[in-house]
């Protein structure tokens, strides 16, 4: 059953096309700089690259590209071969605890939760909308980032401050970067055969968050409300104190959202370092000996230590912690500097089995207390397999 996954951003739109049971991606494309003079996709299929430079007017018109080709250059022999569709969401409150077949009456309900999720909320629903238009009778699915965390308990996901903010105003964790987590951790459990494990699970890339989970259930996450609290990012601060902002505000003069904008997009790992948001350029300064660069990265990896430090207390104990995301993945120093401030939990690094990038691998000794896996995330084949599971259930 081939089952296309979607995320479609403000100006773009990502697109993987899935062979399941099987897994196996066989097409795969994205759509950018939709509504811009300048618009143009790609689409990577057996082993080449296509390029096409057309005016994508909205995304609908992207969708019509999209299916076109995928009959043209015979992905698929006709669109009848195509039997859902799943959608990334980013944000569906604390409503849209799992993935849910969407209608119009659905894609209402989610969008009372743009304002929760300005920036990606309203491109999702686009997306969605503009398939619902170009494939009809086809099965849209919704798969949100903030579904897996439902499963939180009050203790975990109240903020303490007045109560009313969250009887009233919706105020609490709702936690993002789900389906990444949800994924990883179906695939540690595959790996050891069980399905109650108790998992620390780090998605370490631009965006980056931990994830404590027992026996399929979320106990706590770094990302909150928002998205800019917990870790450092690579642009986001990751916790601060809130009264920054206001004696910010005062200082100098500037707006909340102007404050806001810079705890966004000029701080994190760019803020500290100067250099860049990209890990590669500070790892590269930091090598060079870049005072600054060598500190963001000390406070970068310090940030993470501690909080798995913390979640495996809340565990009480940990049976596996696992690295993802471009960071997780791909950076053995980054790795390596996590590990070495874990030590004081029987964590032990083996540097020989850390030598390599974006593979399902042990890098920890086999004395080491909490065994650690680097497990590449792959969210699109998430939402597919979700789709997937909700077409048969309904077939
Ligand atoms: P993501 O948001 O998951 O795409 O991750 C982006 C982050 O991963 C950026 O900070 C990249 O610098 C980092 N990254 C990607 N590839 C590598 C690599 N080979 N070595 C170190 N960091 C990498």
């Amino acid at each position: 059953m081939k089952i296309l996954a979607v995320n479609a951003g403000s100006s773009s739109l990502k697109f993987t096309l899935f062979e399941l049971p099987k897994t196996e991606a066989i097409a795969s494309g994205v759509f950018e700089k939709i509504g811009l003079k300048d618009s143009f996709y790609t689409i990577k299929y057996d082993g080449e690259k296509t390029r096409k430079e057309v005016y994508l007017k909205d995304h609908s018109v992207a969708v019509d590209y999209l299916i076109k080709d995928l009959v043209d250059m015979h992905i698929v022999s006709s669109l009848n071969e195509i039997e859902g569709v799943g959608h990334r969401i980013l944000h569906g409150g604390a409503e849209f605890t799992h993935p849910v077949i969407l209608n119009e009456d659905v894609v209402a309900r989610i969008s009372k939760y743009n304002e929760l999720g300005p920036l990606h909320n309203p491109a999702n629903l686009l997306g969605v909308e503009a398939f619902m238009k170009a494939l009809p009778g086809v099965i849209n699915v919704g798969v949100f980032d903030t579904g897996f965390h439902q499963t939180m308990d009050e203790e975990h996901f109240l903020y303490p401050v007045p109560y009313e903010w969250y009887e009233k105003y919706g105020v609490r964790r709702y936690g993002y970067h789900g389906t990444s987590h949800r994924y990883i951790y179906k695939t540690i459990c595959n790996h050891f055969g069980k399905d109650n494990l108790k998992v620390i699970s780090c998605h370490i890339g631009n965006g980056a968050s931990i994830t404590a989970i027992d026996s399929g259930k979320v106990v706590d996450t770094t990302l909150g409300f928002s998205s800019l609290v917990g870790l450092i990012m690579g642009t986001r601060c990751g916790d601060i104190d809130v009264a920054i902002v206001q004696y910010m505000m005062k200082k100098t003069g500037k707006s909340i959202d102007e404050v806001m904008d810079d705890l966004y997009k000029r701080s994190g790992l760019l803020g500290i370092s100067g250099v860049s948001s990209d890990s590669r350029d500070v790892e590269i300064a930091a090598e060079e000996g870049n005072k600054r660069a060598i500190l963001a990265n000390e406070m970068y990896a310090q940030k993470i230590a501690n909080y798995i430090a913390m979640y495996n207390n809340e565990l009480g104990g940990a049976d596996v912690i696992t690295l993802t995301a471009g960071i997780g993945e791909n950076s053995k120093a980054m790795r390596k500097a996590i590990l070495e401030k874990i030590a004081s939990l029987g964590v032990k690094l083996d540097e020989q089995r850390n030598d390599f990038r974006g593979e399902f691998r042990l890098i920890s000794t086999d004395d080491s207390k909490i065994p650690v896996y680097v497990v590449p995330t792959d969210e699109e084949m998430e939402i597919a397999l979700e789709t997937y599971e909700i077409k048969i259930k309904n077939n």
